[in-house]
């Protein structure tokens, strides 16, 4: 059920699920009244997420959730903030939930470690940070941030990416820190069974925002899939295939199976469609998560454009997901909401 305020039933009708594949309008036709002062949008993953599995119990722990992180963001968009730290500060309560596959949550390898990988972009100067096969940082998007920031480099993997993030100060965690039972007894069937369903893989969280200066970022923060091979790399942590932002042209945040999303190049390519084909990022969205479906793949994203408009487009059955702006909030989780 798509949860928000009756005031802004108006903005639900321009940003709305698209797994149906809704024409979106197109760029350009989003007058100024109409343009939100600020927006957040998130998701928590993507996969078979239906409604019979999932009691009302953990329905309802998904739907706090995925409202804290959004009022987390929000809370920074509210006081001027930038998208930069709006992002950011939605996925830190993700990434420490352990409902999410981000931070403690995180999946364990098939060495029954957990490697987490991160990635953020800022529109304004497509200036961006990313880490991956963290072991030791808590929150991995703040070692992304700090590469973004504090370094002349955009992406710091294994090892070198711990120490960095310990020489910049953030706080590190033994890396059972990030074991959760649940994820344990997935990583034994899978294991066992030598195979992986859909939720061991879903969880990845990120987020896309656009200021009261009109400046776009995008964040995403994951712990991969159960049992993936250690020094695996998946999308999140690439920057131009699950995050991207850039000013006046859109912000991206993906999750799904990261193998094909590099191949589509996801984020990037539904920005340049969006910039170079003028296309509404919904089609642009729809068009490169065909590419995916087409190649073996599935999955979402969540995308924004300059004008604040947003889409929700995914190829699963659910995704984790919700937007904040002014006028409201709203969650959904199923296919159809
Ligand atoms: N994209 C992530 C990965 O492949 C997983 C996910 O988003 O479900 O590592």
């Amino acid at each position: 059920m798509l949860r928000r305020s009756l005031a802004a039933l108006a903005i639900v009708l321009t940003g709305c699920a698209t797994s149906l594949a809704e024409p979106a309008e197109e760029v350009g036709m989003v007058s100024e009244a109409d343009r939100p002062e600020w927006r957040l949008v998130i998701h928590g993953g993507a996969g078979v997420i239906l409604r019979e599995n999932l009691t009302p119990e953990r329905e309802a722990a998904y739907t706090a959730a995925l409202e804290t992180a959004l009022e987390a963001g929000a809370a920074v968009l509210r006081d001027g903030g930038s998208a930069v730290d709006a992002v950011q500060a939605a996925v830190i309560p993700m990434e420490d939930d352990p409902l999410f596959n981000a931070g403690h949550g995180a999946v364990f390898t098939a060495a029954a470690e957990h490697e987490l990988d991160a990635s953020i972009m800022s529109g304004a100067d497509r200036d961006a940070g990313a880490v991956a096969g963290v072991k030791r940082v808590k929150n991995p998007i703040l070692a992304a941030r700090a590469v973004m920031d504090q370094s002349e480099h955009v992406m710091f993997a294994g090892s070198g990416a711990d120490a960095f993030a310990e020489l910049v100060g953030l706080e590190l965690v033994e890396n059972s820190y990030f074991d959760t039972e649940g994820r344990r007894l997935s990583l034994e069937r899978v294991l066992r069974e030598r195979s992986r369903n859909d939720a061991d893989r879903h969880g990845t969280v990120g987020a896309v925002a656009i200021d009261q200066d009109g400046n776009l970022a995008a964040a995403t923060t994951t712990g991969g899939m159960t049992a993936k091979a250690a020094g695996r790399i998946g999308d999140s942590p690439l920057i131009g295939a699950a995050t991207y932002a850039q000013n006046s042209v859109c912000a991206v945040s993906a999750t799904g199976h990261g193998e094909y999303f590099i191949r589509v190049a996801v984020a990037k390519t539904i920005c340049s469609r969006v910039e170079l084909a003028g296309e509404s990022v919904g089609a642009a969205a729809q068009s490169a998560l065909d590419q995916v479906a087409d190649l073996g793949g599935d999955g979402g994203v969540v995308v924004i454009d300059g004008d604040g408009r947003y889409e929700y487009v995914f190829n699963s059955k659910g995704m984790y997901r919700g937007m904040i702006d002014p006028e409201g909030m709203e969650t959904a989780i199923f296919e159809q909401e």
